[in-house]
């Protein structure tokens, strides 16, 4: 196991077998990476193959034999894109280190991994899943609409032992959740769970504050969108979880097409390096906005979680549509995880796809905005907020407002 690099070895995969465990901000800058510079490369390269030649027909057709039983990944070339991908594949091992988990698989978006993890469960037949709200909007949506054919149970995490029935196949919860940031006990829940494979929305909190696969989580979702790119130019989405999980995952995206594009890979594994500074500032900042504005008398109630993190939600007594028409140095706009900062209102946008009395019970006011804070000063983004609720009672800015703001 302790055997040192050798630095004439061939194989990248040896290297990270044999490196000993390396803290969070090592792995970040390091991980998928390790044959680089035996390449004579630094910065990764980008295969944008959609398909790779080879003459043994005979040897290409024990591969895909091979991946068809067990979906593990291609050794060598991947055949075809759909298959696999090399640039891909070390975003893939980057995240799986930074989760503490065996393996992860990418997929064109975060709805499409989703989409991936229910599909292998109900291949099984385990159709029924049973969830926590609030879920983000459009993972509530999957599972009400039943548009995969998925059947949901929803509880609170107390109710979770009792909601399982023999067809279950996925527990999932987030946790802090979209919007509102509520925490769930991730080892208590994974306790419940039993043998069901419990799904953890680790979106919010990112590997650098919380690992839910230490917790007991079998499946861990990222919206790679958000602040694993964390620079709101790249769509994707990741699952970490064990080697055998991933080979199923593997098998539907190779089915279904939900692949992530090279470029897309090239992109996260870059935003991975700077994930926990990035993580760790805005996470800073965010915590000093939300004791700001719990100490405003314009505002009714803060939301920011025990666990920190970048994220603030907040209640106002006015209306929340002016605060939204206010910011100026703010960008009034749905998603979260970019450098700059964003606010918008849950109930009009990024929850509006839920029915408005689930919504409500699930915690998301009418008056709630959900701010993902970035990298600016964090006065700036004060004066900014400050005058933006200020005018909570007006309703769209005047020109001399526009004015002012701007100069
Ligand atoms: C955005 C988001 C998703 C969906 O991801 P996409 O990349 O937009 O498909 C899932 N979960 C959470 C918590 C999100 O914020």
């Amino acid at each position: 196991m302790d055997t040192p690099l050798d630095p004439a070895s061939t194989s990248a995969y040896e290297d990270v077998r044999t490196a000993p465990c390396r803290a969070l901000a090592t792995e970040a800058v390091h991980a998928g990476r390790e044959d680089l510079a035996r390449q004579g490369l630094h910065a990764p390269p980008i295969d944008l193959s959609t398909t790779y030649p080879s003459y043994d027909s005979r040897a290409e057709a024990a591969r895909i034999d091979a991946f068809a039983a067990d979906g593990a990944e291609l050794d060598g070339p991947p055949v075809y894109g759909r298959l696999g991908n090399p640039t891909v594949a070390r975003f893939e091992t980057a995240l799986a280190r930074l989760e503490g988990t065996e393996s992860a698989v990418a997929f064109a978006s975060g709805m499409a991994a989703l989409s991936a993890v229910l599909l292998v469960r109900s291949a099984l037949g385990l159709r029924h899943v049973v969830a926590v709200r609030p879920l983000y909007g459009c993972s509530d949506h999957l599972l009400t609409a039943g548009l995969l054919g998925s059947e949901v149970t929803w509880t609170d995490p107390a109710g979770i032992a009792d909601a399982l029935r023999p067809d279950t196949g996925l527990v999932m919860v987030e946790t802090p959740a979209n919007p509102t940031l509520a925490e769930v006990d991730l080892r208590a829940v994974a306790h419940a769970c039993g043998s069901v494979p419990l799904l953890a929305d680790n979106t919010f909190a990112t590997p650098v504050l919380q690992r839910p696969a230490e917790q007991g989580a079998r499946l861990v979702l990222h919206s790679a969108t958000k602040y694993l790119g964390g620079h709101g130019d790249v769509m994707a989405g990741v699952v970490a979880c064990d080697e055998e999980l991933a080979g199923r995952l593997r098998q539907v995206r190779f089915a279904t097409g939900g692949v992530l594009h090279p470029l897309a890979g090239y992109l996260l594994l870059r935003g991975l390096s700077t994930l926990p500074v990035r993580v760790r500032a805005a996470s800073a900042t965010a915590a000093q906005l939300a004791a700001r504005l719990a100490a405003d008398p314009r505002v009714a109630r803060v939301h920011y979680p025990r666990i920190g993190g970048a994220m603030v939600a907040f209640e106002v007594h006015g209306d929340p549509h002016a605060v939204i028409g206010a910011v100026r140095l703010i960008t009034p706009a749905v998603s979260l995880g970019s450098v700059d900062t964003l606010i918008q209102h849950p109930a009009s946008i990024s929850h509006r796809i839920v029915d408005a009395e689930d919504r409500r019970g699930a915690g998301v006011s009418d008056r709630l905005l959900r701010m993902s804070v970035g990298l600016e000063d964090v006065d700036d983004l004060w004066s900014d907020l400050d005058r933006a609720l200020g005018r909570g009672r007006t309703e769209t800015p005047d020109v001399k407002g526009l004015h002012e703001a701007l100069n």
